[in-house]
């Protein structure tokens, strides 16, 4: 009796068992027919194209869809007391795991220790804390000391000067930042500009480069600094379309797709005329301007020469980087840097398996045809929930 009691107490708790069926399955940018995903507890039980439904499962028919595990956005920023909003609005936008680079506070914490749950239906979070900062090796080493007690995903730095107007980090203090964080185990992201600066830092044993090189092309020495230990490069192109895309009213502010989510009073402000002149004489949108037209001539070697590009945009840093609709602006500037949708939708997810959270999406239109069909979203679940 109390066995039976505790049976039905589980079966009206857990998730209701649900299958995804016929679809066109695209993982990491291959494309199959007619498969089928059985979702249990919160996590992919089974995928092939023979699935029968087992009895009382929620069957949702997926015939001349798309599904694709979730997009992964490897570079954003959530920001203190808006970290419950960024989450649900990049998970609306089938981004369903997303690195926060830096400036973390506990309530990105307690988001990331929450996640491991077969109830979520926001966005996964993986977090930096704060920036690391320092003027010497000492001062460094504390503040990762610091920063690694919290627990972090990685740690983050900046080597960049900001086009000429703040002062860089010195290569003793990055390295130090380096050696300290190997020590707690943890990866370093840098922040770069300059091809001499990354080559620096992966010499220095940086571990993820969380922006295009922007100053020139990159070069074999750079590549071959990338591919001994495999490292993640993040080409956050939106982060300089957000440096002078205001100049003027941007396209985008058009589409519906941007409109459903973006924040009304935002987007006013950015259509004021004072602040769009403004902007249009900033020494920042004029050379951020250059640096994305040098960012794309990189992403598409570092494609051909087979770096592992990871998807990144920077976005929710500042309100002009719209967290979501950036991502899917990025996969698509992407496509514009000469990237075939295939490479596009391999650097922007991770390849799905059996066990794996049942983060998911569904959209109407192939986007291995046209890129900028990762707007057609009918359906995004995130451990199997859809998202509201
Ligand atoms: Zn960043």
């Amino acid at each position: 009796m109390r066995v039976l009691f505790l049976l039905l107490a589980a079966t009206a708790l857990a998730q209701p068992v649900r299958l995804i069926q016929n679809a066109t399955f695209i993982n990491d940018g291959k494309a199959t027919a007619n498969v089928s995903v059985l979702v249990r507890d919160g996590k992919i039980a089974a995928i092939g194209n023979n699935i029968k439904a087992p009895r009382g499962a929620e069957v949702v028919d997926a015939k001349g869809k798309f599904l694709l595990p979730g997009f992964v956005s490897a570079h954003v920023h959530v920001v203190e007391g808006k970290e419950a909003r960024q989450l649900q609005v990049y998970a609306r936008y089938g981004i369903t795991t997303v690195w926060s680079f830096g400036g973390e506070k506990k309530a990105a914490f307690d988001f990331r220790a929450a996640q491991d749950t077969a109830s979520l239906d926001r966005s996964r979070i993986y977090v930096a804390g704060d920036v690391i900062t320092a003027q010497t090796p000492d001062e460094a080493r504390a503040k990762v000391a610091q920063v690694a007690a919290l627990k972090p995903d990685l740690i983050k730095i900046r080597v960049d000067d900001n086009l000429g107007s703040s002062p860089k980090m010195k290569p003793e203090v990055y390295k130090a930042v380096i050696e300290e964080a190997h020590k707690h185990k943890l990866p370093v992201a840098v922040h770069i500009f300059y091809l001499e600066d990354a080559k620096d830092a992966l010499r220095a044993g940086a571990d993820i480069i969380a922006h295009s090189v922007r100053d020139r092309e990159i070069d074999d020495e750079f590549i071959a600094l990338m591919k001994q230990r495999n490292i993640p490069y993040i080409p956050t192109l939106t982060r300089e379309v957000s440096a002078f895309a205001y100049e003027t009213t941007p396209d985008f502010f058009a589409d519906p797709f941007f409109q459903k989510q973006a924040d009304p009073a935002v987007v006013a402000q950015l259509k004021d005329p004072a602040k769009q002149e403004a902007m249009a004489k900033s020494m920042f949108a004029r050379g951020y301007k250059r640096g994305l037209a040098t960012a794309k001539i990189n992403l598409k070697k570092a494609a051909d020469a087979g770096l592992r590009i990871e998807m990144g945009t920077d976005s929710g840093a500042a309100p002009n980087r719209f967290e979501g609709y950036f991502e899917h602006l990025e996969m698509w500037m992407m496509a514009e840097a000469g990237l075939a949708p295939a490479q596009v939708l391999r650097y922007s997810t991770r390849p799905l398996k059996t066990g794996d959270w049942a983060d998911l999406i569904l959209l109407h239109s192939n986007p291995l045809d046209d890129i900028r069909n990762t707007k057609t979203i009918n359906t995004v679940w995130i451990a199997g929930n859809r998202v509201p």
